[in-house]
């Protein structure tokens, strides 16, 4: 019996994977699967080639990165053309992702050296007599792990940094984006011609999973909260330490003092840009009383005039085929419990579409607020005031992101939000943002990438201390004396005994 071929599923003919469009089911183009020797032998490539591009030092590698930055910038169109023809996202929100890539290859490359270069740290008078010294040391060759709905910004969100920071990198793009992967590797190749420094391995979840045993020194993974663990399972065996980027279900708050067009507008773009293919997809807004119904005319108006299709839509198709089971579950669940669909509903689910929906006082226990439904689908609750909206935001064991619409309390609100991220007055802001860092908690996982954690990840501290001058107060030595000990005892009191 042969299975029904859905179009965009990713079909493997022979030693290939054919990668298609999930709006026409053309090939947008093919890679050769790795075999078990193929991974082990791009990560021994990867470990020689990680030696001399550590070897450059942070002033050459950075020349190098800028280079692919020009690049990047350069071709921005062609890179974004093949990611709509592979994904089917359209092409605006395509070009948005890879100027979000080359933002963040140019600040990793720009601070690697001042982050993580060799410094003197200040020393404490107890140890007065020694200097202190602080660096951090590549890893080796770090594995990179990618989904499919960001599949130029989520590699290069860690590749970059575990490149600047002096790391070889072997990727695994998802088996519905791997094209696009191996674009930005061969890029890379053009820049850097002379080691294999960033490479890929292709295949389905099982060549993830060699890459994990394969004695990389870190892997740094983004996908489903369920692969996550499988992940971390793996590398428990070798103790290879693991950054996880993991799902969400990421909450808007809406307070009685907020811009209700301007919250509109960001929820409809946090929650359906991309098709709401998105981690950091704002999923549910709790919206206070005050201005609920106000906000939710807003709302609805805005998404309903959103368009639905393959080529300049607003919306494009769903990517993954198998997702709009899941969407249309969500959709049926919400419903069914006294939900009501205040735009789009039980039939929005048209493949390869789901158009956008709007459910408005969904049971908390739905598995339309309870679970990632990964859709442009929002569901919109009424609470009676912003605690009560934190308490619901924050009763998930998810913790991504999170945007608050207000004025006086915003801040608060914001800090209040059990997740690794916020943005106040707009929404998804923050992962464009490459001076921060990006990462969840919870089940959205552990580890940052972007920003100054975000290089820090991707490095050994390397901590040094150097002798400078005679010990005035012997303790670690088997030369001391009683007398020795009773000053130090004496000296620490007189510190930090009062
Ligand atoms: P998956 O977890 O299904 O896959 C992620 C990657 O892991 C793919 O390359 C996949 O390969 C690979 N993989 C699958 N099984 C294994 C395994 N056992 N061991 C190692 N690797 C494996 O996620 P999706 O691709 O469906 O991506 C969507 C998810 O990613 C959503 O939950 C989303 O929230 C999350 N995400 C999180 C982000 C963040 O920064 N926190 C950003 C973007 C997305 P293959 O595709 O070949 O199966």
């Amino acid at each position: 019996m042969t299975a029904v071929h859905h179009p965009g599923t990713p079909v493997i003919e022979g030693d290939h994977l054919i990668s298609t469009s999930p709006a026409t089911d053309d090939e947008a183009g093919r890679v050769p699967v790795a075999t078990g020797v193929d991974i082990e032998r791009a990560v021994a490539h990867a470990r020689a080639a990680g030696l001399w591009w550590a070897g450059l030092g942070f002033d050459g590698r950075r020349e190098r990165l800028l280079r692919w930055r020009r690049l990047l910038a350069q071709r921005m169109e062609t890179l974004a053309e093949l990611v709509h023809a592979e994904g089917g996202k359209p092409v605006a929100d395509a070009l948005v992702e890879v100027v979000s890539a080359v933002e963040h290859v140019d600040w990793a490359a720009n601070n690697a050296r001042r982050v993580l270069g060799a410094r003197r740290v200040r020393s404490r008078l107890i140890l007065a007599e020694f200097s202190a010294h602080l660096e951090y040391q590549p890893y080796g060759v770090v594995g990179v792990i990618g989904p499919w709905n960001y599949p130029v910004f989520t590699p290069v969100g860690s590749a970059a940094y575990a490149l600047a920071a002096g790391n070889a990198v072997v990727l695994k793009p998802s088996e519905y984006t791997p094209v696009a992967g191996q674009w930005l590797v061969d890029s890379f190749a053009e820049v850097v011609p002379e080691q294999p420094v960033f490479t890929t391995v292709h295949g389905l979840g099982d060549v993830g999973a060699a890459l994990c045993r394969s004695g990389v020194d870190k892997v740094a993974f983004t996908g489903s909260t369920a692969t996550a663990k499988k992940v971390m399972a793996a590398c428990a065996e070798s103790l290879t330490p693991v950054l996880l980027e993991a799902g969400g279900k990421d909450a808007m708050i809406v307070d009685v003092d907020a811009d209700l067009d301007a919250a509109a507008e960001a929820a409809v773009w946090g929650a359906m840009t991309n098709a709401g293919q998105t981690c950091i997809g704002i999923e549910r807004v709790y919206a206070v009383e005050p201005v609920f119904d106000a906000f939710l005319d807003k709302v609805v108006a805005r998404a309903g005039r959103l368009s639905v299709g393959p080529d300049g839509a607003d919306v494009g198709p769903i990517t993954m085929p198998s997702q709009l089971d899941v969407i249309r579950r969500h959709i049926d669940d919400a419903l069914s419990r006294g939900g009501r669909a205040a735009l789009g509903g039980r039939d929005a689910v048209r493949p390869p579409y789901a158009h956008p929906t709007v459910l408005v006082n969904v049971p908390e226990d739905s598995v339309a607020v309870r679970e990632e439904t990964f859709g442009p689908t929002l569901t919109v609750n009424r609470v009676r005031d912003a605690d009560e909206a934190l308490a619901r935001a924050n009763a998930l064991p998810y913790g991504l992101g999170g945007s608050v619409f207000g004025r006086r309390r915003a801040v608060a609100i914001a800090r209040r939000l059990r997740s690794g991220m916020a943005s106040i007055n707009s929404a998804l802001t923050f992962a464009g943002m490459s001076t921060l860092p990006f990462g969840g908690v919870g089940e959205s996982g552990f580890g940052r990438i972007h920003g100054e954690d975000g290089l820090r990840e991707f490095g050994r501290a390397k901590a040094v201390t150097r002798r400078r001058g005679r010990t005035l107060l012997p303790s670690t030595t088997f030369d001391r004396t009683p007398a020795d000990v009773a000053r130090l005892v004496k000296a620490v009191k007189m510190l930090y005994g009062r």
